[in-house]
């Protein structure tokens, strides 16, 4: 048998068992821990990659869908804005599930891929299917890093290399349990590794790691070794979550137990074909919007489509079916939109210090408070809607 074909065979009973190698972070205290990975808290991480192999040959075997990327509707990023920014909160779609948040006076980068391929080679692998919306280059100093899981389309190793080399310094690095590990054999060492329901403080912004229902491998002997999540960002009140990539759990219900309510979320609304195979680790349009619901979000962005083919539904699926969900769901306009690429929402603008606002605009008798009247501002800056989006 060729090395080829015992790699292949290896790597197929690797999907459907559990290869993993030893944790250095068991804990035998924590029930989503085991002596060789992790575990999701309400799913048998058996039943995920369950049917990989039948998966792919019917991708094999049948014709699916072509994507059509020039329906992904673009926008042009205000660089200059978000790299002068220090006091308004922000976040900008970069394409796939990478985000730039702006919160706190800190620049949150969200598994960020730059890379033209989600792939552990640049010559083979899904390939990017729209222009990355901004360059690394035009990217303000990024203080923080937040990784969902190990994924190729969300911990791409190029782009780990290259914001490390960032000037001004490297950003940190905030990753679930095992990926610290990865980073540091990378030779990355402002890292922070967190486990579930764990938070590190960025200065007066709090970084908080939650479950979601997904799994990890980068390779054929790593499954379940590295932690996934998701992450909750809070300042002075104002709070932002993303689910990374996930199944639909319960999960979100215990993360607004412990949370309360979110202002803002990214949540994955593609790559969810087949069913079948699908349904366990990634939500389709109907659960995305079930998971702004549990969370309770004033605003949610769908992201994890538009850029790279990595399941049986095109690139461009959500713009046909999300509007469906949407309606069916009894949706309120603006309340979870599917972005442009390129496009940033000003979440909460940054109200002049009051000393300045007094000595210029001297305050008449029944005059509104500008603070009161700034906390009153709209959600998004989004003035064009998902039907109707700018090219
Ligand atoms: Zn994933
Ligand atoms: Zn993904």
């Amino acid at each position: 048998m060729s090395g080829l074909k015992i790699s292949l065979l290896f790597a197929a009973a690797c999907t459907l068992t559990a290869c993993a190698g030893s944790n250095p972070h068991f804990d035998a205290s924590k029930p989503h821990h085991r002596p060789t990975g992790f575990v999701n808290n309400y799913l048998d991480n058996s039943k995920i990659g369950e049917g990989f192999v039948r998966w792919q040959w019917t991708r094999f075997t049948s014709t699916l869908p072509t994507d059509r990327p020039e329906r992904v509707p673009r926008q042009a990023v205000d660089v200059a804005y978000l790299q002068a920014n220090r006091t308004d909160t922000t976040a900008t779609w970069l394409g796939h599930a990478t985000m730039l948040w702006q919160i706190g006076g800190k620049n949150i980068l969200v598994d960020p891929i730059f890379s033209e391929r989600a792939s552990p080679v640049s010559f083979a692998g899904p390939a990017r299917l729209t222009p990355v919306a901004m360059r690394l280059d035009q990217l303000p100093h990024i203080d923080a890093v937040v990784v969902s899981h190990n994924h190729y389309d969300h911990l791409d190793r190029p782009t780990v290399l290259a914001l490390q080399q960032q000037k001004g310094g490297a950003p940190l690095f905030i990753v679930p349990l095992g990926i610290n590990d990865w980073m540091k054999r990378e030779g990355v060492t402002t890292v922070q590794g967190l486990d579930w329901w764990q938070a590190h403080q960025l200065g007066d912004v709090k970084v908080s790691l939650v479950p979601a229902q997904h799994w990890s491998a980068r390779g054929v002997a790593d499954r379940h070794e590295s932690l996934w999540g998701g992450f909750v960002v809070q300042h002075q009140g104002y709070s932002m979550y993303y689910s990374g990539d996930t199944g639909y759990s319960r999960d979100f219900a215990d993360i607004a137990a412990k949370f309360g309510k979110f202002d803002f979320a990214q949540i994955p609304v593609g790559c969810y074909e087949p069913r079948w195979f699908m349904g366990n680790q990634h939500v389709n349009e109907p659960e995305a919007i079930q998971i702004h619901r549990d969370v309770g979000s004033k605003l949610s962005v769908g992201v994890h489509w538009g850029t790279f083919r990595l399941c049986d539904d095109p690139i461009d699926q959500v713009l046909d079916e999300f509007p469906k969900a949407a309606k069916a769901a009894g949706l309120k306009d603006g309340e979870f939109v599917l972005p442009a690429l390129g496009q940033t929402f000003v979440l909460q603008r940054a109200v002049p210090p009051r000393s300045v606002l007094e000595l210029s605009v001297p305050k008449r008798a029944g005059e509104t408070d500008p603070q009161a009247t700034a906390s009153a501002l709209p959600t998004s800056s989004s003035s064009s809607s998902p039907k109707n989006p700018p090219l």
